[in-house]
């Protein structure tokens, strides 16, 4: 006999010897004991949803550039990063009732700071591309564009096809430095950490063009000292759309950033930040040939 049929049988004796009641009582005590211990455990607090943190801790920490003029760059008179990104981020954070706070990203680095949490959101001219999604989630598209080259003006090159057997440069963890090997084959590729010091070199002679989205190239010939000095050549080599960078898994607060978008896109405020930058007055003119994708009511 083991010890629970030993113990089966000493409560029966003992209820025989004390009575019913007695025996009730005990059972009783044993049942309220038994739900006390079987009560489902006090269920997990609910992790807060982007959208609380963000207002609990009273800002948007957003990813920017800081050396792509005109997305994000600083300012030289008011030593601030200013630009078409960062009017993005301003608008969320705005509608948020929340400050904003910006925080230099690379194009390497812009990923994997939002998927760590030490961004919010990253409005970092960055193509929305389904092998970037596994990791992060992506706004509707806000801006499109597309890759060219930049090169000196009298080298000759015109075109993608008169890179074979030359370098080029462009940034480390962008998506110009696939489409170029995948549109010039025979070109070597170099990877500096942004677009400003592919442009030096390209100054330098170390790189025959510099390629990237047109408006970033256009970025860089219009704030040199001599845009005089260098040409933007060919044919787009591949399609842009950008997307705000969100993180993985948070309806909530995607929903909240493409509603922000739709609603500045038409309410016209959205047209008035790109012409801006963008604009024909602007330095960097790239005509709005494109319109938002507006989720009907
Ligand atoms: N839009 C491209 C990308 O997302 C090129 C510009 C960049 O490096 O940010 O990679």
């Amino acid at each position: 006999m083991n010890f629970i049929h030993r113990s089966v049988l000493l409560a029966l004796s003992l209820c025989l010897v004390l009575g019913v009641a007695a025996c009730s009582s005990q059972g009783q005590q044993e049942a309220k004991k038994e739900a006390a211990t079987s009560e489902a455990p006090a269920a997990p607090e609910k992790a807060l949803g982007k959208i609380d943190q963000i207002k609990q801790r009273g800002k948007l920490v957003c990813g920017v550039k800081d050396a792509v003029v005109p997305f994000g760059y600083v300012d030289e008179a008011t030593n601030q990063i200013v630009g078409f990104d960062v009017d993005m981020c301003d608008y969320v954070a705005k509608k948020l009732g929340v400050e904003l706070e910006l925080k230099p990203v690379t194009s390497a680095t812009r990923i994997p700071m939002l998927a760590q949490g030490s961004t919010d959101i990253a409005a970092a001219t960055m193509t929305h591309k389904l092998s970037r999604d596994d990791v992060i989630d992506f706004s509707i598209t806000y801006f499109m564009d597309g890759q060219k080259i930049l090169v000196g003006k009298d080298s000759g090159v015109k075109s993608v096809a008169d890179l074979a057997g030359k370098k080029v440069g462009t940034a480390k963890g962008s998506t110009s430095e696939k489409n170029i090997k995948e549109a010039q084959p025979d070109c070597t590729v170099l990877s500096f950490e942004g677009y400003p010091q592919a442009f030096l070199a390209l100054k330098q002679g170390k790189v025959a063009a510099v390629t990237t989205d047109s408006t970033i190239l256009l970025g860089l010939k219009n704030s040199d000292d001599h845009p005089e000095n260098w040409a933007i050549m060919g044919d787009y080599i591949s399609a842009e759309p950008y997307g705000l960078g969100l993180p993985e898994n948070d309806s909530d607060f995607r929903d909240f950033v493409n509603t922000a978008l739709m609603e500045m896109w038409n309410s016209g405020e959205y047209q008035k930040i790109y012409n801006k930058w963008f604009g024909k007055d602007s330095k960097y003119y790239l005509p709005l040939t494109w319109e938002m994708e507006i989720w009907p009511k």
